[in-house]
C-alpha cells in the first residue's frame, strides 16, 4: 500500500482499526429493511450498488490519495464484507485520514453524497446510489447505539474507534430526518487534535505571554470568543492543560464534554434533569474549586456565576459567541451584567478565528507594495511606507500540489487579545462603548484579527485570500 507523506499513519490506521460498539457484528434488521438493492449478508455484493460506490472513491477529484484507503485489514471480522459495513468503515477511516472534522451523509430526491469538512470547508468525497441511503443511515445509527426504527425524530449517539491501543477516536453521531431521508453528521473527536500545545495555537510572541501571565492569576475571568468552529474549545484546553497540576482543583461543565481530560472533574451539561452550566457551576463553588471552567456563557444567570466565582477568588475559563474581544464585553453588559462587575472580574478576552494554512510545499511567492499593506488594515505598515514609498513584502499564494488540498493543509489560530488593566476597567466601568474599548486597547499594544492576521501573511503561513475570508465580518 503507498504510505503518502501527507498521511503518514494511514497503514497503522487500516491494519489496527476495531470497532469498538455494543454491536460488534451488524444486527440483521439494520440491513434487513425492506427496500431495493437490499445487501444479503455475506455474499458477494451486488453489481450496481458496488460499482456506484468504488466508483465513487475513484472519481473523488478534491481529495488526493483516495488508493491509501483501501483496507487490507488482518483484523476483519465477519461483518467486514459486507458492503455497507465496508463502505462506512473506509469512509471514517478516510475521514481520519484527511483530517476531516466532520462526515455528512446526505440523501436527496436522486443523488446520496458524502461531503467531509476539511480545514473548514466542506468537499465531497463520494456519491453512494440513493438506493443504499437507509442502509448506510441503519449502519451509521447501530454502530452509534441509536434506535434505528425511528426514523421521524432526530437522535444523537457516539462512535468510538481505537485506531491503535492507546489511539482512539470519537465519533459524535446526530440523525436528522430531511425530506428524501436521515441525514447523518458526524463529529470527530480527536484528542490529539485538540491538543496541539500554546506554541502551536497561532498566537503572536507578545500573546503567548499575556494569556500565560493571566492563566497564572489565581482569580479573574478568561473569555474566548469566537463564532463556531473558530477553535475556541482547543484554547480552552490548552489553558487547562497548562494549568493541571497535581496541587489545584480543577472543574470543567460542557455541553458535550468532548474528550477526557486525565486529572480534571468533568460534568455534561443535560438539559431534560435541569443540570444547566449555571447550576453546575454553583455546585463546583462548593466543592474546594481553584479552577472552573464552563463551556459557554449563554445567559445572566451563567454570566452573574462566573463573575461570583472570580469575585471569590477562582480562577475562571469560559467562551462566549461574540465576533470582537471589545463587543465582548459591551456583550456582556447587554445580557445584564453591570459595568462594575464586568470591569473587576473580567481579566482577560480572546477573539479567534482558524485560517486555512498555506502547503510549504506549494505556495509561490510574490511582491506585495506597503501600501498595500495599510489598505488591508496592517498598522505597523504606515512607518515603512512613509519612510520608503517603493517598499515591498514578499507574501505568499496558494497553489495546489499533490501533498494539499487546493493549497491549504492544516489550519491556524488568528488572535486578538485585550487583558483588561485599570485603565480598561475605569473606561468599562464610566459605560466605554467597543469603539472606546478598542481604542484603548491598541495604547497598550493591542492589534486586532485583521492585522494579526496580516502578521500571518507576512510570515508566509497564510494567504491574502484566506485573511479576507477569515477576518471579514
Ligand atoms: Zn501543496
Amino acid at each position: 500500500m503507498p504510505n503518502s507523506p501527507l498521511y503518514p499513519e494511514s497503514s497503522q490506521l487500516t491494519a489496527q482499526r476495531v470497532w469498538q460498539t455494543n454491536h460488534p457484528t451488524t444486527p440483521k434488521s439494520a440491513i434487513d429493511q425492506p427496500k431495493a438493492h437490499q445487501p444479503i449478508p455475506h455474499q458477494p455484493i451486488p453489481r450496481k450498488p458496488v460499482t456506484a460506490t468504488t466508483s465513487a472513491f475513484s472519481t473523488t477529484n478534491t481529495i488526493q490519495s483516495t488508493s491509501t484507503m483501501q483496507p487490507s485489514s488482518p483484523t476483519k471480522t465477519a461483518t467486514a464484507t459486507d458492503p455497507i459495513v465496508k463502505l462506512v468503515d473506509d469512509l471514517l477511516i478516510k475521514a481520519v485520514e484527511l483530517k476531516a472534522s466532520d462526515l455528512h451523509f446526505e440523501p436527496y430526491e436522486r443523488t446520496y453524497r458524502v461531503r467531509f469538512r476539511i480545514d473548514g470547508l466542506m468537499q465531497q468525497v463520494a456519491a453512494p446510489d440513493i438506493a443504499l441511503h437507509s442502509n448506510i443511515a441503519a449502519r451509521l445509527k447501530v454502530m452509534a447505539q441509536m434506535d434505528i426504527a425511528e426514523r421521524r425524530l432526530p437522535q444523537d449517539g457516539r462512535i468510538k474507534l481505537a485506531l491503535t491501543e492507546d489511539r482512539q477516536i470519537d465519533f459524535r453521531v446526530n440523525s436528522l430526518p430531511t425530506l428524501f431521508g436521515e441525514k447523518i453528521v458526524l463529529r470527530v473527536i480527536d484528542p490529539l487534535s485538540s491538543m496541539v500545545g500554546i506554541d502551536n495555537l497561532g498566537l503572536e510572541p507578545q500573546q503567548k505571554l499575556l494569556l500565560i501571565e493571566t492563566l497564572q492569576q489565581p482569580q479573574g475571568v478568561i473569555l474566548i470568543t469566537g463564532p463556531t468552529g473558530s477553535g475556541k474549545t482547543v484554547s480552552l484546553y490548552t489553558g487547562l492543560d497548562i494549568l493541571n497540576t497535581q496541587q489545584v482543583n480543577i472543574s470543567s461543565v460542557e455541553d458535550p464534554v468532548e474528550f477526557n481530560l486525565h486529572g480534571i472533574n468533568q460534568v455534561n451539561v443535560n438539559h431534560k434533569i435541569g443540570l444547566t452550566f449555571a447550576t453546575a457551576l454553583k455546585s463546583f463553588l462548593r466543592q474546594d474549586p481553584d479552577i472552573v471552567m464552563v463551556g459557554e456563557i449563554r445567559d445572566l444567570e451563567t454570566a452573574d456565576t462566573v463573575i461570583k466565582a472570580s469575585q471569590t477568588g477562582h480562577l475562571v475559563l469560559s467562551t462566549l459567541h461574540t465576533n470582537s474581544a471589545a463587543t465582548t464585553l459591551t456583550r456582556l453588559h447587554n445580557m445584564g451584567v453591570p459595568y462594575f462587575n464586568i470591569a473587576t472580574a473580567i481579566s482577560l478576552v480572546v477573539a479567534q478565528r482558524l485560517a486555512r494554512r498555506l502547503c510549504s510545499l506549494c505556495k509561490k511567492p510574490t511582491l506585495i507594495p506597503a501600501t498595500s499593506l495599510i489598505e488591508m488594515g496592517l498598522v505597523a505598515a504606515v512607518h515603512t511606507a512613509n519612510s520608503h514609498p517603493e517598499s515591498t513584502q514578499v507574501i505568499y499564494e496558494a497553489v495546489g500540489c499533490e501533498h494539499c488540498h487546493n493549497g491549504y493543509k492544516g489550519r491556524i489560530g488568528i488572535f486578538e487579545i485585550i487583558k483588561i488593566d485599570e485603565g480598561l476597567a475605569q473606561i468599562i466601568m464610566q459605560g466605554g462603548n467597543a469603539i472606546d474599548i478598542k481604542t484603548a486597547a491598541i495604547e497598550q499594544g493591542f492589534f486586532d484579527l485583521r492585522q494579526a492576521a496580516i502578521l500571518k501573511v507576512l510570515q508566509g503561513l497564510i494567504s491574502i485570500a484566506e485573511m479576507y475570508r477569515v477576518t471579514t465580518n
